[in-house]
């Protein structure tokens, strides 16, 4: 397919229209011509590219074949005939693609692009924990690298991460490395939520637990921010306001929100619901993909709250990753399977579709 100038005109028109509040022109005219050259290389190469919810908005709406949330991305993943997987995303969502679909070449156009939630945990440490808490489940958030989903018993997102538990039928569970989600999630399923360091030496209070999680002290760096003072200042200002935030936000800046849930279901929520304004505590840029799409809602945003690795994906970085075919993910086969038994018993609760 070749691309006339005319083309890349109609494209930067485009994306005027729809960019157009909340992307300067000059900057348009440039994206554009990026976006372009993506696209073509895309079809050459035979590549799919999957864009998070969190990537910025000329790269969601006009590069990404597939956007989502990072179940929603391992589903595309898993269904490609592509020859490559082009991640636009952090690493370990790439590393999840990799593990479903090794087959494929899959490309993380960054190699600063990592997560602080998932290097708060080691294979090590849950090897670990599976000592001090022999026989009891461990549950692993999918924003973990693919060695510490081979050591766990089933993986878990924030969609579904209530039914992975109550799957197990365990009164006592490992979630790991989330400390919000964790105390989050014992909130709503009426368990108690306790940490490595309260029994260290404890065998036989360890023996009694009944109805708890036992988590881990990871955390987002970009949803620990939140606070419950954020809300309420919006809140008098705006007190038709409809806040939102994600499950890793803390448990007194959940309850103090309208709704919870994964980026999926806020963008959902908030495109089937009406409100004079909504607030969405998580990353800025999917507040943009929202506007974007959706003109007519009134998202208010606290904008400098951007996630630092899912930032280091743009449209100059995607561009590099298809013409040099950078940088490759790739993983020892014997974690990649351990890993992928972790993710498929997941999928068996919610399968692919
Ligand atoms: S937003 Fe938080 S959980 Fe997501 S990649 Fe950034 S640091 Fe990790």
């Amino acid at each position: 397919m070749s691309y006339s100038t005319r083309d890349q005109q109609a494209l930067a028109e485009q994306m005027q229209d729809r960019l157009g509040q909340l992307v300067p022109s000059p900057e348009i005219q440039l994206k554009a011509e990026l976006v372009s050259k993506i696209n073509r290389l895309k079809l050459e190469r035979n590549a799919v590219i999957l864009g998070h919810n969190y990537m910025e908005p000329a790269l969601y709406h006009f590069v990404a074949d597939f956007t989502g949330d990072s179940l929603e991305l391992c589903r595309q993943a898993a269904n490609t005939d592509r020859d490559i997987i082009v991640f636009c995303g952090v690493r370990f969502m790439a590393e999840t693609a990799k593990i479903i679909n090794p087959s494929k070449l899959v490309l993380l156009p960054s190699l600063e692009a990592g997560c602080s939630l998932a290097a708060s945990i080691t294979a090590a440490d849950v090897r670990a924990l599976r000592q001090q808490y022999p026989g009891v489940p461990v549950v692993t958030y999918v924003n973990t690298y693919a060695e510490v989903k081979a050591e766990s018993d089933i993986c878990c997102t924030s969609s579904n991460a209530a039914a992975v538990i109550a799957s197990l039928q365990s009164d006592r569970v490992i979630f790991l490395p989330d400390e919000y989600m964790a105390k989050n999630l014992a909130r709503q399923t009426g368990k108690s939520v306790v940490f490595p360091e309260d029994h260290s030496n404890k065998a036989d209070s360890i023996r009694s637990l009944q109805d708890t999680i036992i988590g881990w002290h990871g955390r987002c760096e970009v949803h620990e921010k939140f606070t419950v003072e954020d809300i309420q200042n919006v809140r008098k200002q705006f007190p038709d306001v409809v806040v939102l935030a994600h499950p890793e936000c803390s448990p007194e800046v959940i309850e103090a929100v309208d709704f919870s849930g994964s980026t999926a279901a806020m963008i959902d929520y908030v495109k089937t619901h009406k409100s004079p304004h909504f607030l969405l505590l998580t990353e800025c840029s999917m507040g943009d993909n929202i506007i974007a799409e959706n003109p007519e809602k009134d998202i208010l945003r606290l904008c400098s709250v951007r996630c630092p690795h899912m930032n280091q994906i743009t449209l100059e970085q995607t561009l590099q990753s298809l013409q040099r075919l950078q940088y490759e993910v790739d993983l020892p086969e014997d974690i990649r399977l351990r890993a992928r038994g972790a993710i498929d018993k997941m999928l068996a609760i919610q399968p692919l579709r």
